[in-house]
C-alpha cells in the first residue's frame, strides 16, 4: 500500500531520492515466513520507514543530497538504521535533503526540490524535507531525519507532523554522513508523539561505534501510559516571550495566536506556566554559522574524488581535486567550506571560531540557569509557515539562515527538542510548537507533548 502511494504521489511531491520496492517486498516476505514459523518478530515488525539520504544503508545508494555521492553505495548500515531493521522495520527508500544537510528548504538538494504536501507550490522545510513530506503525505508512517540546527524540527513544523531532535549523543551518529560533528543528531519523525516515543526507545542507547553515545535509555512509551501522566500539575513550563524575539512581521499574528492558544491548552492540563526570555538569540545564530561551517570544512575534506566522492577526468592531481569538488558540490556547500576554512585559519581563529565557542558556552550556561527554574521551555518552532518555492533562493543566504533562529539555541547546548503541530496560519498552513527539554529529558518532553496531543 505504501509503495503504491509513493508511486502515485511522489511524482508531484518528490520526497524520495530512491525507492527500492523489490528490496522492501523481499524483506516483508522474510517477515511473513518468520511469522508463519511462529518466530519472534520485533516491535516494529513490517512497519515501513523512509530514511534520510545522509544515513548509510548497506547496498542502497546514499547520496546525502549531493552529486558528489551520486553513486556511493555504503558497505554498512548506520546504527540507527540497523536498530530499526533489527526491530522489524522495512525501508521503503531514501529521502531528499539539502546537500549534506546545509539548508532549510530542501531546495538546496543536488537533485531536485521537494514539495510541501499541504501546498505543492511551497517548500517542505529542510534539511530533512523529504522525510517530513513523506510522513505528512502518508507515503511512510514514520521516517528518520537528522538535526544539526533545526533540520528535523523545522520541516516537521512546515509539514504538520511531529519530530524529535534528541539530546546530543542519545542516538548513535555512526553511519550518519557528518556535517557538524559536535551538533549532529539523528531522530524520528512521525504523526504523533506516542509514535516518536516508541521509535526513540529503539534508536536510543550506547553504541561502541560512536564514542559520544550514551548508555542510559528509559522505557519512553511506557511513561505515557502511566496513571496520571496526562495531568501536568507537577510540570513547570517556561514560555518564551516571543514578542521580543526575531519573528517576521507579517507572520507574528498567526504564530502568536497559535502559540497563545497552545499555552491555554497547557493551563487546562494544570501545568504551571511562567514567562522567560531566551537572550542571545541573534548571537546564537551567528555562533552557529561559524561553528557549523568550520566543522563542515573539516568533515567534507574527505570528498576529494580520491578517497571519497565521484572523480572527474584530469591530467594532474590538483586539477582532479578542483574538477571533482567543483562539479560535485553545490554553491551553498562551497560557501560553507570557504567560510569554515577562513574561520579556522591562523590569524582569524581567535576572532571567529574561538569567539563563537565562547558564545556557545554562554548559551549552555543560560539554559542551565533556566532549567533550575522550569522543566520544559516552550516557543514556536519557526518564525513563519512554509514559504513559496524559490522565495528565499538566490541573493542573500542569510534570509534562509534566519529560519533557524529558534531551533539553533537548543542545538548549540546539545538539548533535546520536540516540534509538534500547534495550529494553522491564515493560508491553512501548519505551524509548529517547540518544546525544549533539559539534557536527557526526552521522557518529560514526550509526556508533555503527548498530553497536548491527547
Ligand atoms: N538549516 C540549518 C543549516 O543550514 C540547519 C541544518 C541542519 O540542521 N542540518 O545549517
Amino acid at each position: 500500500e505504501y509503495l503504491q502511494r509513493i508511486h502515485e504521489m511522489d511524482k508531484v511531491l518528490s520526497a524520495f531520492l530512491s525507492v527500492d520496492a523489490e528490496r522492501a517486498l523481499y524483506k516483508a516476505q522474510l517477515l511473513d515466513e518468520k511469522w508463519d514459523k511462529g518466530e519472534h518478530l520485533g516491535p516494529l515488525a513490517a512497519v515501513p520507514v523512509a530514511i534520510k539520504d545522509n544515513l548509510c544503508t548497506k547496498g542502497m545508494v546514499t547520496t546525502a543530497g549531493s552529486k558528489m555521492l551520486e553513486t556511493f553505495v555504503p558497505a554498512y548500515d548506520a546504527t540507527s538504521v540497523a536498530r530499526l531493521e533489527a526491530a522489524g522495520a522495512i525501508i521503503l527508500g531514501k529521502t531528499n535533503m539539502d546537500e549534506f544537510g546545509m539548508g532549510s528548504s530542501t531546495e538546496l538538494s543536488g537533485f531536485h526540490p521537494s514539495k510541501n504536501p499541504w501546498d505543492p507550490s511551497r517548500v517542505c522545510g529542510g534539511s530533512s524535507g523529504g522525510s517530513a513530506g513523506a510522513v505528512s503525505s502518508g507515503m511512510a508512517p514514520f521516517a528518520l531525519g537528522s538535526d544539526t540546527g533545526g533540520s528535523i524540527r523545522q520541516p516537521a513544523s512546515f509539514c504538520g507532523i511531529s519530530g524529535l531532535k534528541p539530546t546530543y549523543g542519545r542516538v548513535s551518529r555512526f553511519g550518519l554522513i557528518a556535517f557538524s560533528s559536535s551538533l549532529d543528531t539523528v531522530g524520528p519523525m512521525a504523526c504523533s508523539v506516542a509514535e516518536l516515543a516508541t521509535i526513540f526507545q529503539i534508536l536510543a542507547g550506547r553504541d561502541p561505534m560512536d564514542p559520544t553515545s550514551w548508555s542510559e535509555a528509559a522505557p519512553y512509551s511506557d511513561i505515557l501510559h502511566r496513571k496520571g501522566a496526562l495531568d501536568l500539575k507537577d510540570v513547570k513550563l517556561g514560555v518564551v516571550d516571543i514578542f521580543s524575539s526575531s519573528l517576521e512581521e507579517n507572520q507574528v499574528n498567526d504564530v502568536m495566536r497559535c502559540f497563545l492558544d497552545s499555552i491555554r491548552v497547557f493551563t487546562k492540563l494544570n501545568a504551571q506556566v511562567v514567562s522567560i526570555s531566551l537572550p542571545y538569540l541573534e548571537e546564537a545564530l551567528a555562533a552557529y554559522y561559524v561553528i557549523a561551517p568550520s566543522e563542515a570544512s573539516s568533515n567534507l575534506a574527505r570528498f576529494d574524488g580520491v578517497r571519497f566522492g565521484s572523480r572527474q577526468e584530469a591530467s594532474h592531481i590538483s586539477e582532479l581535486y578542483q574538477k571533482s569538488r567543483g562539479l560535485g558540490m553545490g554553491a551553498e556547500v562551497k560557501r560553507r567550506m570557504i567560510t569554515g576554512t577562513f574561520a579556522l585559519s591562523s590569524g582569524y581563529y581567535d576572532a571567529y571560531y574561538r569567539k563563537a565557542l565562547r558564545v556557545r558556552q554562554c548559551i549552555i550556561g543560560q539554559f542551565e540557569d533556566l532549567f533550575r527554574q522550569v522543566d520544559v521551555i516552550l516557543c514556536p518552532t519557526t518564525p513563519c509557515a512554509a514559504f513559496e518555492l524559490g522565495e528565499r533562493m538566490g541573493g542573500d543566504p542569510v534570509k534562509m539562515y534566519r529560519e533557524d533562529v529558534l531551533t539553533i539555541p537548543p542545538s548549540l547546548a546539545g538539548l533535546p527538542a520536540l516540534s509538534i503541530p500547534m495550529g494553522f496560519d491564515a493560508n491553512q498552513l501548519p505551524l509548529g510548537l517547540q518544546l525544549i527539554g533539559n539534557r536527557q529529558g526526552e521522557d518529560l518532553l514526550f509526556r508533555v507533548g503527548h498530553a497536548f496531543q491527547m
